[in-house]
Parts: structure tokens; sequence; C-alpha cells
């Protein structure tokens, strides 16, 4: 029976230097293939020219390396790109790379599927298979950074976990994607563009804060009433707002980081007076800002974006307030690559 061969990826890269010197070669060759696999993106042992050929048929006979491949890219008249992105079982997820004057932005998935039940959105109608490994994640940027330098002459500049899946259900992995990107070793990205966005899972918010972790935080709110937001977010009932709001002050006292809330208003959902003033309320216990996102039809018809009186209501009420509003428009609608539109379609 053929044994299975294992990642070579999942390896650190002390038990890599330790492979090479059970194999009676130096310790130093671990560094070398560490660096073929991390830095240099290397997607087989083939490509690793500076270790001998014998080498080389070592380790292809002990390991794999698990790359992720395009299968599909889409490109949206905006210039906005869609990868759809096969795993080493098959299964697919989808990135987007969003450029705008002065930046480009990855979103990137966590989780084949996703196991919450957000009313509108189009990948909670693919069930969870599985999470991402940290190598998937940032295999993920990677592909994004090469195309930005292809298509629009610059580097990847930041990055969003707003692609498929529940970033903090998979934080683990997560936090290991995001030290390879931040390392000299791997990416070398400032954390500080990076933004984890999360439905809001207070326990894990509280781990990140005690984690101490540099990267931002958003979270997707649309509604700051529970039982507006149990309708159309129905693990608020797991998870109700006093519990997210505990944990945001926790993480606010903790990281001093200003906290982002994603909002969307629809028609007849969370368009009036009450639904602001909760939101205004809800601002004000930690230093945020709300960003105002354009609903992006998932076909049923069953949401609609409110029209522009509610959203300037929400706009003035904020400013009034004195919290820091901005109203986003969507990317990429034409191939399915906006928000809630990754659905593993074509
Ligand atoms: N699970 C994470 C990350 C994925 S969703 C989270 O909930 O934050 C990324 C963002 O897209 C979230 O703010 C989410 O609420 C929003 N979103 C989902 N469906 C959408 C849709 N149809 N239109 C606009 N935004 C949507």
């Amino acid at each position: 029976m053929e044994v299975k061969k294992k990642d070579i990826r999942a390896l650190t890269k002390d038990q890599l230097r330790e492979f090479f010197t059970t194999q009676g070669d130096k310790a130093f060759r671990g560094n070398q293939v560490y660096e073929w696999l991390w830095q240099k993106s290397a997607h087989s042992f083939e490509d690793m020219t500076n270790i001998s050929l014998e080498t080389r048929q070592m380790l292809k006979d002990n390991f794999v390396i698990n790359h992720i491949k395009v299968d599909q890219m889409q490109r949206s008249t905006d210039g906005t790109i869609k990868n759809a992105v096969r795993l080493h079982d098959d299964l697919i997820v989808e990135s987007v790379l969003i450029p705008t004057a002065t930046r480009t932005t990855a979103c990137v998935s966590s989780q084949v599927g996703c196991s919450l039940d957000c009313k509108f959105c189009a990948t909670a109608r693919l069930k969870r298979m599985r999470n991402l490994n940290p190598d998937e994640i940032y295999d993920q940027v990677v592909a994004i950074d090469n195309e930005s330098r292809l298509y629009h002459n610059r580097p990847l500049s930041n990055i969003v976990f707003m692609g498929m899946g529940e970033p903090l259900m998979n934080y683990n992995n997560v936090l290991k994607a995001i030290d390879k990107i931040t390392s000299p070793e791997g990416l070398g990205m400032s954390p500080k563009r990076i933004v984890v966005s999360t439905s809001g899972v207070p326990k894990m918010i509280k781990k990140m804060a005690d984690d101490d972790v540099k990267f931002k935080l958003a979270v997707s709110l649309h509604s700051a009433i529970d039982e507006v937001r149990t309708s159309i977010m129905p693990f608020n009932t797991t998870f109700p707002l006093a519990d997210l709001r505990e944990a945001l002050q926790y993480w606010y006292a903790k990281t001093k980081n200003r906290i982002t809330y994603e909002y969307v208003i629809w028609d007849g959902i969370n368009d009036k007076q009450k639904d602001v003033d909760a939101l205004v309320d809800f601002c004000k216990f930690a230093p945020s800002k709300v960003n105002l996102i354009e609903y992006n039809p998932i076909d049923d018809g069953q949401f609609q974006q409110a029209d522009s009186r509610a959203i300037d209501m929400y706009v003035k009420t904020l400013e009034a307030n004195n919290i820091t509003v901005t109203v986003r428009r969507s990317r990429g609608k034409d191939i399915d690559a906006a928000c809630g539109q990754l659905a593993n379609k074509s």
C-alpha cells in the first residue's frame, strides 16, 4: 500500500531543518527549501534549482506540495478579478482582487462554504465543507499579488478576510496564514494593511485581543437591534449583541484599535430612524467607524437595498453624533465578485 505523503508546508522551518539532519544532510538545506516554499512560492520540487537533483527526488519521495490552482479567472469591466481556486481535494473557493486608484486589495476566503446562515449572503447557501489550511489562505494572497503585478503593474497592498467563510471559526489557521503573510520570510506585508471581518464571535474576539494581534477588525453588524439582527443573521441568538458588545469593549481596551462596522441598509428591514439610533448607541462604547456597504442582490429578491433617503438619514445621524461613516460602492458585480456573491457559480 502506498503511504500518503505529507504536505511539506505543514512543517515549520525548524522541523524542516531537523528533517535534513536526520537524512544526514545539513540543517541549512532546510532553510533553502523553506525559502523556496514560502518566499518563492515554488509549486514543485523541480523549481528548486539550487537543490541537487538527488535531494529533490528524495523530497518528492517523502512529500507533496499541495499548492492551490487558479482554475478560472474572470475579469470585470471595472478591473476587479475573481479567481476560482481549486484545492488539492478538488474543492473550490473564490478570491477577489479589487483595484482602486491607490491600492490593490485581495479579498480572500477562510473556509470552503460557511456554517453561518446569513439570509442575505450567497455563500451561506453552500454548506461548510471544511476549513482552509494556512497555506491555502497564503496561496490565494500570492496568486492575487502576482495578478496585481501582471495586470495593474503594482504589488498587492491590502488584504481583507471577506471572502467565503467565517475567519474566526478557523482562527488558528487564519492566524498562521497572517503570520506567514506578514513575516519577512513570507510576503513581509504590514499587519495594519490586513482586515479580518467577522460576523461577531465574542469568545474569539476576546482571544484575538489576548493574542495581541496587529491586524484590524471589522464586524458585520447590519443591525444593532437583537430582534432585527436575529431575523437576518440567525446565529445572533447564540451570540447576542450584548455579548458582542462586551467582547468589543474588551478588544478596544486591550488593543486600542478602532472597530469598523459593516452595515447594509435594506428596505423595510433596518431603514428607520430607530435603527440608526440603535446603531449610534452601539457605536458609542468603543471608537468605531461605520462602512455603509451596497447590497449585492443574490437572486431571490427577498432583500432590496434601501433608497437614497434612508442612506442619507443614516449618514446625517451618524455624522451628527461624530461617528465616521463611509458609503462604499460595490466592485465586480458583473462577475459575481462583490461582497456576499461568492458562491462558486461557475
Ligand atoms: N463571515 C465574515 C466574512 C465574510 S462576509 C463576515 O461576516 O464578516 C464579508 C462581508 O460581506 C460581510 O460584511 C457581510 O455581511 C457582507 N455581505 C454578505 N452578503 C452580502 C450581500 N449580498 N451584499 C453586500 N454585502 C454582503
